[in-house]
This record gives structure tokens, C-alpha cells and sequence, in this order.
């Protein structure tokens, strides 16, 4: 019992690079303590996704049929795909629908579980995982002292490492089972617009853009880098911009490569959802902003100067 079991994620009907993330780190975790990898995606078509789950060390690609998402159907099905494998290891994304899910299939594999993880590491046969504490103020690392160890893991905090798997396609018959609510509506928000939980770049605006009617100003260096727009709950509490858009400990967390911070402040609930970002770019013009704390680079200006100048720059190298 040394496998490792990762549950990947689609979004509509493309895999999300959480997915190679996972089996990435599932590669290094089951190299070191001497198992297989296998990743989860469910969906009837698995075939179209075992090439590039291999080349980041799947040994199996398993497809499974559970349907239209439930957290009670997925937490069935991927319980019936523990008990046939037997992993170690059980790495989720801490993504919206993983987080809905996670808990259920640790308490029917009588598992400990870590939620959020964003540094992953093995010591004595048993997965380390780090993991922001205290809204984003402290790390710490845990073990899981169950036979099972699960963990949800936080998008873009795996490096995703060519290594090839075995591959093997293998479609299960676990079922989700009975589903005891059923979705009757569904409402989404964001149109085609680049989603903040899955950006590699984030451009959030904060009470510094002084109204609504500047979003356009941030939106454009957004669109420009193809990053997702980002808020601080100062402009949603304002009524400036909806709540999906909210960074922080009361809206969403992220962890992109590169977050750009217009006009905020850095209040530790900002922090909290951004605080494990790559690079971050802060523009504020009072050079005392704690947004400075954390930033890699930080540009003491007015943003109404800086943010169309970086556009029109990137414009011309990005074309
Ligand atoms: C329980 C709780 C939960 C919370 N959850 C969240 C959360 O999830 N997310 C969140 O963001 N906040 C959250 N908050 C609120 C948080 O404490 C701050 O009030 C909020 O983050 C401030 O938003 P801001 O940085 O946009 O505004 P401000 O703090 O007002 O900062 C605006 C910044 O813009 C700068 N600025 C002004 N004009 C310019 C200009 N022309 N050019 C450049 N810079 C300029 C100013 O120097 C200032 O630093 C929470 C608070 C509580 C109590």
C-alpha cells in the first residue's frame, strides 16, 4: 500500500492544469516511497486525456462515469476507486467542487485529512504537507496518521515535471451511487472571462481606483496578459464589482504565478486569499501600504499613471 490516487478535474471538457499538478507531485511523492500512480478523471472519455497524464507520471488513467457533479456521487464513486487501488496517498484538488467532496470521501475511508495544502513533501514513508494557518499569517506542516492520507492541495502550488507514467487506460465501474439532492438551477457567473481560482495571472483593483467606472482601466491590463480580474472587498462591499471577483479571507482564494495589485492596501483578510501568490506587483502610491510587505516587486505611483503605461508596454511586446 504505496500507491498514490489523484482525482483530476475538467472544465468543460478540457482538463484543468490542476489535474497534471496533482499527478505531478503524486509522481515524486510515489518515487519516493515506492508505489504507482494513479489519476482519476471523471468522465466517459478518458482516452482523450491519458496522453498528458502519462507524460507527467500516471502509471493508470481511470476513467469513471459519476455523472453530473454531486458532492455525495463523487464522494461514492471515488470511495469505491480507494477501495479497489488501496492508496497510501490521496491527493484532491482544493478546488470549489474538491472542497465539496474531500471531507465525505475521508470519512467513509476512515482517513485523516489535510485541507489546502500547498507544499507537499515525504518524510519517514509519511506525506508532509505545508499549509497557510491564521488567514495566510504562519505555515505549518502536518502529517496524516491514518493508513490513508488524504489531502487537498491549493492550484498552481505543484510544479507540473515531464516524467512518463505508464499510462495504462483502465474505464471503472464505480457508479456514484445514490444522490440524495439534486441540482435543479444553476446560475454562472463570468461568462468566457478567464476564472480567478484557475489564473496563472491575477490583476485585482482595489478601493485605490476610486469607482466603478475605472474598471475598464483595470480590465484591460487584465485582458492584455490574459489574466483574471481580481477584487478587494472594499470595491464589492462598495457595490463597484460582485463578490465573485473577491480576494481575501471572505472571497476566494488564490495562488496564480503573478498578482498584480492595483490601489489595495494589503489588509491581512487581502493577504489571507493571495498571500501564496509567486510574484507579487503592488501599485499604491503611499510607499508605507503593508501590500509592500509581501510584494517581489512594488511600484510607489500613482496607478492611474502606471497601469495604462504597463498596458500599452505590454501591448507592444505581446502584440
Ligand atoms: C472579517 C473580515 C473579513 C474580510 N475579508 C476580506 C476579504 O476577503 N478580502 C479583502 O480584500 N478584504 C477583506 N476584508 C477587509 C479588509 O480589512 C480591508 O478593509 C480591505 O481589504 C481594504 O480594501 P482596499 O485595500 O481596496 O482599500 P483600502 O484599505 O482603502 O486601500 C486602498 C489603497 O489604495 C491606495 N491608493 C489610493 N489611490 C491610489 C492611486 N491613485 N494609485 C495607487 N494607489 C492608490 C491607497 O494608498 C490605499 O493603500 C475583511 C475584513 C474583515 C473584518
Amino acid at each position: 500500500m504505496a500507491d498514490v490516487l489523484v482525482v483530476g478535474e475538467l472544465k468543460n471538457g478540457e482538463l484543468k492544469k490542476i489535474s497534471k499538478e496533482l499527478t505531478s507531485a503524486a509522481r515524486k511523492i510515489a518515487d519516493s516511497i515506492g508505489g504507482k500512480v494513479h489519476t482519476v478523471v471523471i468522465t466517459e472519455n478518458v482516452d482523450a486525456f491519458a496522453g498528458d497524464l502519462k507524460a507527467v507520471g500516471a502509471d493508470t488513467v481511470i476513467g469513471a462515469n459519476l455523472g453530473e457533479f454531486s458532492p455525495e456521487g463523487y464522494a461514492n464513486g471515488i470511495f469505491a476507486i480507494i477501495q479497489e487501488k488501496k492508496p497510501a496517498v490521496v491527493l484532491i484538488p482544493h478546488s470549489a467542487q474538491g472542497k465539496e467532496y474531500s471531507a465525505r470521501v475521508a470519512i467513509k475511508a476512515n482517513a485523516g485529512i489535510v485541507a489546502d495544502a500547498v507544499g507537499l513533501s515525504v518524510d519517514g514513508g509519511k506525506v508532509v504537507a505545508k499549509k497557510p494557518i491564521y488567514s495566510g499569517k504562519a505555515y505549518a506542516n502536518f502529517k496524516v496518521t491514518s493508513d490513508i492520507q488524504i489531502f487537498t492541495v491549493r492550484a498552481n502550488s505543484q510544479e507540473v515535471t515531464p516524467k512518463d507514467g505508464a499510462g495504462a487506460v483502465e474505464k471503472s465501474g464505480a457508479a456514484a451511487g445514490e444522490v440524495r439532492t439534486k441540482s435543479i438551477s444553476k446560475d454562472l457567473s463570468g461568462g468566457n472571462k478567464v476564472q480567478l481560482a484557475d489564473a496563472s495571472i491575477i490583476v485585482s483593483g482595489g478601493r485605490g481606483i476610486k469607482g466603478p467606472e475605472n474598471w475598464p482601466i483595470i480590465q484591460d491590463l487584465a485582458d492584455t496578459l490574459g489574466a483574471a480580474l481580481g477584487a478587494s472587498r472594499a470595491t464589492v462591499d462598495a457595490g463597484w464589482i460582485s463578490h465573485s471577483h473577491q480576494v481575501g479571507q471572505t472571497g476566494k482564494t488564490v495562488s496564480p504565478n503573478c498578482y498584480i495589485a492595483c490601489g489595495i492596501s494589503g489588509a491581512i483578510q487581502h493577504l489571507a486569499g493571495m498571500g501564496s501568490s509567486k510574484y507579487i506587483v503592488a501599485i499604491n502610491k503611499d510607499g508605507d501600504a503593508p501590500i509592500f510587505k509581501v510584494a517581489t516587486y512594488g511600484v510607489v505611483a500613482d496607478l492611474f499613471e502606471v497601469v495604462p503605461a504597463l498596458t500599452s508596454e505590454f501591448k507592444k511586446v505581446l502584440g
